[in-house]
């Protein structure tokens, strides 16, 4: 991907450009254009008369003709004059893209190391990039002007209802969710906020109490969440308390799950500013909103705020840039705030807003570690467990056993010979699944396929195949035999495959249809368990010795959100007597064969901050982040050695590169490795880490040097991508 290589406006012929001969005449410009096409660019065009930055054209671009959107105006051309061909026609059907929209994403490009066009382009919806939608058959004046006149027509105006059946309930906040609104509101100019809360000290009411407040100063507030599926409820929230201050039309939900048409419709309400508060996952911080107040970003340590292919971004490093450039409030919020975040609320960078209560008045549940370690598992659960699980279906709760691992069990195996089922395609187990009583199939987590399970060793024959381990599905099994007369559920990646189903699952447990739920991390995120009594966690383990350096910190996160989900509600009767009933609270169960680990130690005391500073003061003599910065260069190829190969004269023109620069102290350039999971779909991957102190000087590096990867040895037989400030490594 080097610019050399680049076949845009420079290998067109001046005879189709339509140029006058003899030069341009007056009222001519040249203009640069972003395409989503995977080369550096850029990509020069003229124009016949002035156009305006932001504005979408349509250029010819070797045979084909796309959409693109205009970057600058008036440019000194980076090729010969006489090649540059004319963009055909500019379409006004939209005024053009805001300047602070223009400015966002081409930061992003900039700082994630992609063409801009790969940025711009994928952020608008697919109507107004597509060419089809503008020239095809049914394409009528285009997008927007259909949308238009469907708007007109519509009888109740589109958007999304923030009626609901039930009459919004005042909520009063208490003292500390007090404070924290009015520092919010007290807030002027770019301010960052890192919202420190426990796991139900209602955080969420202090989002909408600061977004009500900005909505009745005219302002705008852009929401985000880490899943499209906690949209939904976080949009009822929004019904309850915000439902008098905006119209349906003034708020705009924007997720990958929604429709061409409904993501048009809900982007074209932002960006023509009916939309006064945007609600939606990471894509949501590209929302074409001219100007907003306030963002806010829910559980703002969560993966998905990444995005893992394509540009490779952070949405809440983005917001926060965002908000910078806008003038606005941050929010961001957590039970378990990324160490990023952390440092930088120590560093004096974002102000600190503390939750210490339950908003609900109840107490945080007893959390307690199962030393399995001399104990005889049944089916891998302690006898302590199997009571509690007994004691609390007694008292008329539901109980949650968390196992994020699905499928019946990780491996099938031969007793006799040692056999054990691999993926064809990947250096992966094969995880043996049930589908029926006598189904068992063999599926890839990693790659999808699927067999049917041998019912015999391939290898020696014998026929006594077993399962090794357990996941969800045969957690499940147990449990159903274990506990004949509890109502059990089971929400995983499998069981909710249908559309629609996770919901109506979660709504089975809200409705007390369910005694025992059985989940994987899917059911650890926002959903608030009225009547759950305990948690078991099972495996947790696993994640303790992974070789990436946030596994503790990814591994507290998750535990302590499944964790609460427990006895977040004061029992009803509680709250009405005004006496308190002496309840037991409710109870985190944790088994573990590791409980002097700190990770452990800190969630029994349920004390993050400890926990945070220890963790920060391992990264800060081990010089990871948030103390280093980091780039992660990963290669795929048909074979290991062409990816390690790659790789490693890659990291050799880097070396050459910062010693030229006297930049070798500054820049650091780890070895050349495989990927943990090597091969996936029959590709090997191997990755190369770059680490700084300096966050420039990784970035010079990055400019200095990509350009030249396209060049490298055997770059044309393999894939390659760069990671910016990488997650997993
Ligand atoms: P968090 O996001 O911090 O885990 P939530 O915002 O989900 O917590 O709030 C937890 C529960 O407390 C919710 O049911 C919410 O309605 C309730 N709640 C929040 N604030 C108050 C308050 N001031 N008084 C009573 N209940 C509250
Ligand atoms: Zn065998
Ligand atoms: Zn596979």
């Amino acid at each position: 991907m080097t610019s050399n290589e680049v076949p845009n406006a420079r290998e067109s012929t001046s005879q189709s450009t339509g140029q006058p001969a003899g030069g341009l005449a007056t009222g001519w410009v040249y203009v640069r254009v972003a395409l989503d096409v995977p080369l550096a660019g850029p990509f020069d065009y003229v124009a016949t008369n002035s156009i305006l930055v932001g504005s979408r054209v349509v250029v010819p671009f070797g045979r084909r003709r796309l959409i693109g959107v205009v970057l600058a105006t008036d440019i000194e051309p980076s090729i010969e004059r006489s090649t540059i061909r004319a963009i055909e026609r500019v379409l006004d059907d939209l005024s053009p893209l805001p300047p602070t929209w223009m400015a966002l994403s081409q930061f992003a490009a900039h700082y994630y190391q992609r063409p801009v066009g790969e940025v711009m382009l994928p952020a608008l919806p697919v109507p107004l990039r597509r060419l089809s939608h503008y020239e095809g058959k049914r394409s009528g004046e285009g997008p927007v002007v259909k949308w238009q006149a469907r708007r007109a027509k519509a009888k109740s105006p589109l958007g999304v209802s923030l009626e609901t059946p039930d009459k919004p309930v005042p909520v009063e906040l208490n003292d500390e969710q007090t404070a924290a609104v009015q520092a919010l509101s007290a807030s002027q100019g770019f301010n960052a906020y890192l919202l420190h809360g426990i796991t139900g000290s209602g955080k969420t009411q202090v989002y909408l109490a600061a977004a009500a407040q900005v909505l009745l100063r005219g302002g705008r507030v852009l929401f985000l969440v880490p899943e499209i599926n906690l949209t939904p409820q976080f949009a009822a929230a929004l019904a309850h308390r915000l439902g008098e201050v905006v119209p349906p039309s003034g708020v705009a939900v924007l997720h990958s799950g929604l429709s061409d048409g409904e993501r048009l419709d809900a982007w074209l309400r932002t960006f023509d500013g009916t939309a006064r508060i945007v609600l939606g996952t990471r894509l949501a911080v590209f929302a074409p909103m001219v100007d907003v107040d306030l963002i806010v970003v829910d559980e703002e340590h969560d993966p998905s705020y990444k995005q893992q292919e394509g540009l490779r971004y952070s949405a809440r490093d983005l917001a926060i840039w965002r908000a910078q450039q806008s003038d606005a409030v941050i929010v961001l919020g957590s039970a378990t705030p990324s160490l990023e975040s952390w440092y930088r609320a120590e560093q004096g960078q974002y102000r600190r807003l503390t939750l210490t209560q339950r908003a609900t008045r109840t107490t945080l549940p007893e959390v307690r570690l199962i030393d399995t370690r001399r104990l005889k598992l049944e089916q891998g659960l302690a006898p302590v467990l199997i009571e509690a699980v007994e004691e609390t279906l007694a008292q008329g709760k539901q109980v949650l056993m968390f196992l994020n691992r699905r499928g019946y069990a990780p491996v099938l195996h031969c007793e006799s010979c040692g056999w054990v089922s691999q993926c064809d395609n990947c250096s992966v187990f094969a995880v043996l699944h049930r589908q029926g009583p006598q189904r068992l199939r063999l599926q890839c987590h990693h790659c999808g396929t699927q067999r049917r399970a041998p019912s015999a060793c391939p290898v020696c024959g014998d026929q006594d195949l077993q399962p090794m381990g357990r996941g969800t599905q045969r957690l499940e099994e147990h449990l159903a035999e274990r506990f004949p007369q509890a109502r059990l559920a089971r929400i995983d990646a499998d069981s909710t495959r249908r559309k629609g189903s996770a919901q109506s699952l979660f709504d089975r447990v809200h409705a007390g249809e369910v005694d025992i739920l059985i989940g994987t991390q899917m059911v650890s995120k926002g959903h608030d368990f009225e009547n759950l009594g305990l948690v078991g966690i099972l495996n947790a383990d696993s994640m303790l010795f992974s070789q990436d350096f946030r596994a503790p910190e990814r591994l507290f996160a998750q535990l302590m959100q499944v964790a609460g989900r427990a006895g977040r509600h004061a029992s009803a009767q509680t709250v009405e007597d005004g006496q308190d009933n002496p309840v037991t609270p409710a109870r985190v169960l944790i088994q573990t064969g590791y409980p002097e680990q700190p990770v452990y130690q800190a969630l029994k005391a349920h004390h993050f901050a400890g926990f945070a500073q220890s963790l920060l003061r391992d990264r800060e003599g081990a010089g990871l982040p948030p103390f280093a910065f980091q780039a992660l260069l990963t290669a795929e190829a048909a074979e290991l050695p062409q990816a390690l190969g790659f790789l490693e004269s890659a990291r050799a023109g880097a070396q050459a590169w910062l010693t030229e620069q006297g930049l070798t102290d500054s820049v650091v350039l780890y070895d050349v490795v495989p990927l943990r999971v090597v091969k996936v779909a029959g590709v090997c991957r191997a990755q190369l880490l770059i680490e700084s102190t300096v966050r420039g000087d990784l970035h010079r590096l990055l400019r200095g040097w990509l350009p030249s990867l396209g060049q490298r040895h055997g770059a044309q037989r393999l894939r390659w991508h760069i990671e910016v400030d990488p997650l997993e490594i």
